[in-house]
């Protein structure tokens, strides 16, 4: 039992370094990403169900790797926050998301907002309103038209500094959305006290939703909260026409997810803008 109790020591360790190296090599890619920018930035509809037109669209970002194809930020963000990386590589998406924006607004005169999401780190940084500043005089994109998509985590750290970048924000035009709402712990008071407009409900909610009653239960309080607060409401991982359905019957008209548009690039997402958004 002895022995065996070593060999499984050994092979926990080895696998340890395993691990370790592999999150070494991912590091210095990433930082030679950065470098030789190799992001792009999809764009997913959100779309009105009430309207009949594309709402947004939300930038989520991929990794072209040289050898392991386009990545999802599943690969890559964790360790990016970790490295302090995520505030260069949120940088580059909220600039390019604001461009491509700017050229929908010369073309449709019902074009939707862009919505980007932005990690508590890089909401906490020096120099982030001005980044947001500059991503906006540099493209034209009227302010009113980015969303920024926060956690409920930003609402936990930096109270005082969080208010003041907030109430800037909005002071400008710029819309807030909680992002993953219903997943965080913390307490709801920090709707009343911060310059919010929307809410997101998480995917978890969604993708049962025709079935699950808790779900059921826990959504319809989020669209009726959303009405007493006027907080905008949209549902995320809508999959299905019976969810869509069923959110629609609930009175949210806002839905993002498979049912209606997967991500794609700017050229894919301007067809579907054609498709949908023009009168
Ligand atoms: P998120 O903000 O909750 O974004 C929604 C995710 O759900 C996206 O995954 C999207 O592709 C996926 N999704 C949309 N509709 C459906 C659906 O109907 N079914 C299913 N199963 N999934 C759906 P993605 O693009 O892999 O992004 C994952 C997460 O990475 C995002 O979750 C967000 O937290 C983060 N992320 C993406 N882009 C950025 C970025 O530019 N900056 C930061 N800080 N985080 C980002
Ligand atoms: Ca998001
Ligand atoms: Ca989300
Ligand atoms: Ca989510």
């Amino acid at each position: 039992a002895k022995a065996n109790g070593k060999n499984n020591f050994q092979f926990f360790t080895a696998e340890m370094d395993e691990k370790a190296l592999k999150r070494r090599a991912l590091e210095s890619e990433l930082r030679l990403a950065i470098e030789k920018q190799q992001f792009i930035v999809h764009y997913q509809a959100i779309f009105d169900t009430e309207k009949n037109h594309i709402y947004a669209s939300e930038a989520l970002v991929r990794w072209q790797h040289p050898e392991k194809g386009l990545l999802s930020p599943f690969h890559f963000i964790e360790l990016a926050e970790e490295l302090g990386l995520i505030a260069d590589i949120g940088e580059f998406v909220l600039n390019t998301a604001c461009d491509c924006a700017a050229s929908w607004h010369k073309s449709f005169d019902n074009a939707p907002s862009i919505s980007v999401n932005i990690s508590s780190m890089q909401f906490q940084r020096d120099g982030f309103l001005e980044s947001i500043e500059n991503a906006l005089n540099k493209s034209g994109l009227p302010a009113e038209k980015l969303i920024l998509e926060i956690t409920e985590s930003v609402f936990i750290e930096n109270d005082q500094k969080t208010i003041t970048q907030l109430t800037k924000l909005a002071d400008s035009g710029i819309k807030i959305a909680i992002d993953d709402f219903g997943t965080g712990y913390s307490s709801l008071s920090y709707l009343k006290k911060f310059p919010v407009n929307k809410l997101k409900i998480d995917r978890s909610f969604i993708s049962d939703i025709e079935h699950n009653h808790e779900n059921q239960a826990l959504t319809k309080a989020i669209i009726a909260m959303g009405q007493s607060l006027k907080l905008e409401v949209i549902a995320e991982g809508v999959e299905t026409r019976d969810q869509m359905q069923w959110l629609k019957d609930s009175e949210c008209a806002l839905i993002q997810g498979y049912w209606f548009a997967k991500p794609s690039d700017h050229e894919d997402f301007k067809t579907l803008l054609f498709k949908h958004n023009l009168r």
